[in-house]
C-alpha cells in the first residue's frame, strides 16, 4: 500500500488502524494513536462503492447507516457532505470513550486509512485534524525499530 496519504474528501480512517496495530503489537506496551481522536470520522466524506452494502453479494456495511451518493456510491450517513460527524462514530470526540460503533462493519475506506505510513511516520491530515481538536501530535515513529 502507498504511504502517501493525501487529503481527498474521499477518504477516511480505520479506526483503529489495522496497520498501526501490526506495529504495535511488537511494543510492550501497545497503544493506539486513534483511541481518543476520532477525528477523522467527523471530518472526512466517508464514501464507498455500494457493493460493500449488506445484502449485495459480499456486502457487509448496514445499508440503514448509509445515504446513496451515486449509482454505485454509498456515504455514512452525517459525512455526506464533508465536516460532519459519521452515525457510526460513538462517544466524544477526543476523549477516551470515542470508538467506532460498527468496527467489524466499517466500509473498506475506513480499513485503509491510517494514521502511520509503513515506514511509521504519521499521516499529516491525522497531525492536521488532531491538532484542530486539541490533541497533540502523534509520534514520529520513523527510524524505531517496531519489530523489537
Ligand atoms: S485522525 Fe488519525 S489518529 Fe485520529 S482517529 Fe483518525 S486516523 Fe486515528
Ligand atoms: S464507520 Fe467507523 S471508522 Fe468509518 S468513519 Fe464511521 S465511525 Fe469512523
Amino acid at each position: 500500500m502507498s504511504s502517501a496519504i493525501t487529503l481527498d474528501p474521499d477518504t477516511i480512517t480505520s479506526l483503529p488502524s489495522p496497520r498501526f496495530r501490526k506495529l504495535s503489537n511488537s511494543r510492550p506496551q501497545p497503544f493506539n494513536p486513534c483511541h481518543g481522536c476520532g477525528a477523522c470520522c467527523s471530518h472526512f466524506r466517508v464514501s464507498f462503492y455500494s457493493g460493500e452494502l449488506e445484502g449485495e453479494t459480499g456486502g457487509w456495511v448496514p445499508v440503514s447507516l448509509v445515504t446513496q451518493v451515486g449509482p454505485l456510491r454509498a456515504a455514512m450517513k452525517g459525512t455526506e457532505d464533508g465536516g460532519g460527524r459519521c452515525i457510526g462514530l460513538k462517544g466524544d470526540l477526543g476523549l477516551s470513550n470515542v470508538r467506532c460503533g460498527i468496527y467489524e462493519l466499517r466500509p473498506s475506506v475506513c480499513r485503509d486509512y491510517e494514521p502511520y505510513n509503513e515506514r511509521g511516520e504519521p499521516n499529516p491530515d491525522c497531525q492536521r485534524l488532531r491538532t484542530a481538536i486539541g490533541l497533540s501530535l502523534l509520534d514520529d515513529l520513523s527510524g524505531r525499530d517496531l519489530a523489537a
